[in-house]
């Protein structure tokens, strides 16, 4: 398996991406990179595997890549959360508040049953704001969050205490 250094070498820095003052981590450069993918989703799904999940919860878009591809290697299913608008079916949402206004993330209202065991899935941890609000939604479902995982995490920006109480996991910290 790949070092972290290596891996780290495949995620390119995008400075003032999408505004002025953010590095945007772009891993468009790791998805490309054979080993780096593998690389990543194994070790995600390793974390994640001993607490025995009953499915990936995803988070659009990015969440979606490694979500799937981690609920595949352990052979489990996959839930889609989703931007306001975009599920078929009936929903339940939440909305939480943005550096400038609000957004609103969505998931099939009967996606998970009381108890279910599920682990949380996205990209890269920032502020927390946004898993902190997929936590709330899927705990309102009733369902049990058994860990969290992310590729990359901005640990100066303390999105881990948001998510206080619940195993978390990061392949790549910064
Ligand atoms: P947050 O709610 O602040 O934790 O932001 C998390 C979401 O925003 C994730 O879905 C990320 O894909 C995206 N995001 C936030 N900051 C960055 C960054 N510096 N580079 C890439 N994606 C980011």
């Amino acid at each position: 398996m790949a070092k972290a250094l290596d891996l780290k070498k495949t995620i390119r820095d995008i400075p003032d991406f999408p505004k002025k003052g953010i590095i945007f981590k772009d891993i468009t450069t790791l998805l490309k990179d054979p080993k780096a993918l593998k690389c990543s989703i194994d070790r995600l799904a390793k974390a994640v595997a001993k607490a025995k999940p009953k499915y990936v919860v995803g988070i659009e878009s990015r969440g979606f890549i490694f979500g799937t591809a981690v609920a595949y290697k352990l052979g489990i299913g996959f839930i889609p959360v989703r931007k306001k608008g975009k599920l078929p079916y009936k929903t339940v949402s939440v909305s939480y508040d943005l550096e400038y206004g609000k957004d609103t993330l969505e998931m099939h209202s009967d996606a998970l049953k009381k108890g279910d065991k599920v682990v949380v899935i996205d990209d890269l941890l920032a502020t927390g704001g946004t898993v902190e609000a997929v936590v709330k939604l899927v705990g309102g479902a009733g369902a049990r969050i058994v860990g969290v995982g992310f590729v990359i995490e901005l640990s100066f920006l303390n999105g881990r205490e948001k998510l206080k109480g619940l195993p978390v996991f990061s392949v790549l910290k910064y």
